[in-house]
């Protein structure tokens, strides 16, 4: 996961490198000719009333196709402008609008989800994606599920809340139990308030791959393996 790709103002000339919902291989580029900015009730008043200049204050609505460099699946994009100070070759440090997506349709992966990864399990996490922008709380809140289910799916008895299923976990998963409880310290937060901003969810996401990772790819162990052989012989393991 790169946060940068989630909490960087983007333009149509500068994307993130945001994965392709459809084909999960390629990425996004903008289709730069369907930009379409349309100033609030609010930002329009502010140029009636004021008889200057004030790009800081003001905010538009956005929307703007995509496309997948690779399978050429569109998608859609909505959210609101954002001023901010650039340097131009020609005139300087000036404004422009840098774009802060709101929603996403069909929404963008946050993470990779690996292939063993139960069905149960990243359906919430396919739901935490698609709430980021918009309910970094509700996202927050479906990422707790998510480890709920993945409980479920490792087997873990029912216990009175999840913080126990989670500690019940640690007896054969240690080295991934502090990160679930620290992702469900998040959720809760989630779902009992709407205080999660999207770096806190982010946390959370990091953490939940982090975890999805070693449980379905067995990632440390794996390269504890490719260490060892490369060492004992003293160059690539045999092929
Ligand atoms: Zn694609």
């Amino acid at each position: 996961m790169n946060r940068h790709h989630f909490t960087t103002p983007f333009s149509p000339q500068s994307m993130p490198a945001w994965r392709c919902p459809h084909c999960q291989d390629g990425t996004l580029t903008s289709i730069e000719e369907s930009l379409t900015l349309s100033p609030t009730a609010a930002t329009q008043e502010l140029t009636e009333q004021i008889d200057c200049w004030l790009p800081e204050f003001e905010i538009s609505r956005f929307f703007m196709k995509m496309k997948c460099v690779k399978c050429k699946d569109p998608v859609l994009c909505i959210g609101i402008t954002k001023a901010v100070e650039e340097h131009d070759d020609e005139y300087g440090w000036v404004f422009s609008d840098a774009l802060v997506p709101t929603y996403f349709e069909p929404y963008v992966p946050v993470i990779r989800i690996p292939s063993g990864c139960p069905e149960s399990v990243s359906a919430e996490v396919l739901k935490a994606s698609s709430l980021i922008w918009c309910s970094p709380s509700s996202s927050g809140n479906k990422i707790r599920v998510a480890v709920e289910r993945l409980m479920d799916a490792q087997g873990v008895p029912n216990a009175r809340d999840l913080h126990v299923r989670i500690k019940n976990f640690s007896t054969t998963h240690q080295d991934v139990v502090d990160k679930l409880l620290a992702i469900k310290c998040i959720g809760n937060i989630g779902s009992h308030s709407d205080n999660l901003e999207l770096v806190d969810v982010l946390d959370a996401f990091e953490l939940l791959e982090y975890c999805l990772d070693e449980l379905y790819e067995g990632r440390s162990a794996r390269l504890k393996a490719l260490a060892a052989s490369i060492n004992t012989h003293k160059g690539p393991p045999p092929k």
